[in-house]
């Protein structure tokens, strides 16, 4: 699936790519058609400024057009930092040596009543591997916790998991747990650096971590989330080698990621980030978010608090449709940060609170989306994706948006929160064109303000 060779010539020739040659594959973005890999190599090599702005404008049309300006709000919740593994660039590798521990059932309620607080509905769960201390049964558990931690004022709907590489079986565990999407990140394509960076490890073996997709596939995971940590390999490369595993994905099971994460390497415990290489500047990195929206125009893209706000604020306009906010990359890091203390994974930059983060987001004329409806009425995989290309799924995302944000406001925001999401929604439904639409989400909107919760 990923041949480095092939890879590498198409990147070279790509170089010698005529202006007329790189106008079609800019025209056929326009089009929402998304990109082959070819084309993708054409526009990673583009260098021109004013055809750096066309990506830039192109990959903005897109986002409009498909997302219009909602943008979907999770955390990350760490529960095991026990790990087997050496990546060099984790804080939670083996060689660092840190009085590890996992979280009880009742350490997890806590942690997920502190989210909930925070208006929380979605959250990535996050373990390092270790067969013996965090096995799946573990991991099982702590869904399990997470599902049946109730507040007054809410409850986690959706936990998309995000463990090392497993089996079918363990996958098919996972499914009938209720998993949202499965996230893997494959942090490096690029064979040789991979074997570099996971030495004498369960992690260190390409191939299974390759294959992760086609098992959680034949499991019947059909909604699975992929990612590069940039910063570890050329990034032209990674792209590319990402695209091909998508179209791999796509041309065997007829569907491909569900999301695409982008995390930057940022600096952990035991390791400097000079001691890598092929680091992203923030140009770099605004081009790899602009050229993936044009080539899987339907796949959510997510950016993490790996980013600081300004990258994120202008990241957002090209193409991601995900965001955490509020995040802890730390085992308890919720009751730590809670009284003070912190501890990390890895470093983090934006540590402002969802609900900072959501008065940013609608200033900048975006609608912060807590919505879930989607995984709990199945539409997952190719269901998913044949609403998206129908452009159906707006009729559905944005009323969706509109109520989840009217209920963040009344049970999480303030005063001012309020007086902007009413603003945003007195406008937001002028905009739904079919009447009925528009009256069911209107009628909605007063029974949420009458005491009505999750309606969709
Ligand atoms: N342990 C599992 C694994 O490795 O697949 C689960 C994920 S781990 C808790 C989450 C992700 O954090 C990793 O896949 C890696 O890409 C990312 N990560 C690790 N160290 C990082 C660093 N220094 N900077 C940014 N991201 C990092
Ligand atoms: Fe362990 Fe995952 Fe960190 Fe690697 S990236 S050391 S597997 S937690």
């Amino acid at each position: 699936m990923i041949d480095h060779q092939y890879i590498e010539n198409l990147l070279d020739e790509a170089k010698n790519t005529s202006k007329e040659r790189i106008q079609e594959v800019l025209d056929k973005a326009q089009r929402k058609e998304g990109l082959n890999h070819r084309d993708i190599a054409i526009l990673l090599q583009v260098q021109h400024k004013d055809q750096l702005k066309e990506i830039f404008k192109i990959a903005g049309d897109i986002k409009k057009s498909i997302y219009g300006n909602r943008i979907v709000v999770f955390a990350p919740l760490y529960v095991s930092d026990y790990c087997v593994n050496n990546c060099l660039y984790c804080g939670y590798r083996r060689d660092n040596d840190f009085p590890r521990r996992r979280l009880s059932w009742e350490e997890i309620q806590h942690e997920v009543r502190l989210l909930e607080q925070m208006g929380h509905k979605r959250l990535a769960l996050e373990v390092g591997e270790d067969p013996v201390n965090c096995d799946i049964d573990y991991v099982l558990d702590a869904m399990n916790a997470i599902y049946s931690t109730h507040t007054d004022r809410g409850e986690i709907r959706r936990i998309n998991v995000n463990i090392a590489a497993t089996s079918t079986e363990n996958y098919r565990k996972l499914k009938e747990a209720g998993i949202g999407t499965y996230i893997l990140f494959q942090e490096t394509y690029h064979h040789p650096t991979y074997e570099a960076m996971h030495p004498k490890s369960l992690k260190g073996n390409y191939e299974y971590h390759l294959t992760a997709f086609d098992r959680a596939m034949e499991a019947g995971i059909d909604d699975f989330g992929a990612g590069v940590l940039f910063g570890l390999a050329d990034y032209t490369f990674e792209v590319m080698a990402l695209m091909l595993h998508n179209e791999y994905l796509e041309q065997k099971y007829g569907v491909g990621f569900h999301t695409i994460s982008v995390p930057r390497l940022k600096k952990a415990e035991g390791m400097e980030l000079d001691s890598f290489s092929h680091l992203v500047s923030d140009d770099m990195f605004k081009k790899i978010v602009a050229i993936i929206r044009l080539a899987v125009p339907y796949t959510g893209l997510i950016l993490s608090t790996r980013e600081t706000p300004e990258v994120r604020r202008e990241v957002l306009r090209y193409g991601v449709t995900q965001i955490s906010a509020g995040s802890c990359t730390g085992v308890g890091g919720y009751k730590e940060s809670d009284s003070g203390k912190k501890v990390n994974q890895f470093e983090l930059t934006d540590h402002r609170s969802p609900l900072e983060v959501l008065k940013e987001l609608i200033s900048d004329g975006n609608i912060p989306s807590y919505c879930t409806a989607c995984y709990r009425q199945n539409r997952t995989g190719d269901r998913f994706m044949q609403l998206a290309k129908s452009g159906q799924i707006q009729n559905i995302c944005g009323p969706n948006a509109l109520m989840t944000l009217m209920e963040f406001a009344l049970d999480y925001g303030d005063k001012e929160l309020l007086t902007m999401v009413e603003a945003v929604i007195r406008e937001e439904t002028m905009k739904i064109e079919e009447e009925d639409l528009r009256n069911l989400t209107l009628k909605n909107l007063e029974n949420l303000k009458n005491g009505e919760r999750d309606l969709y």
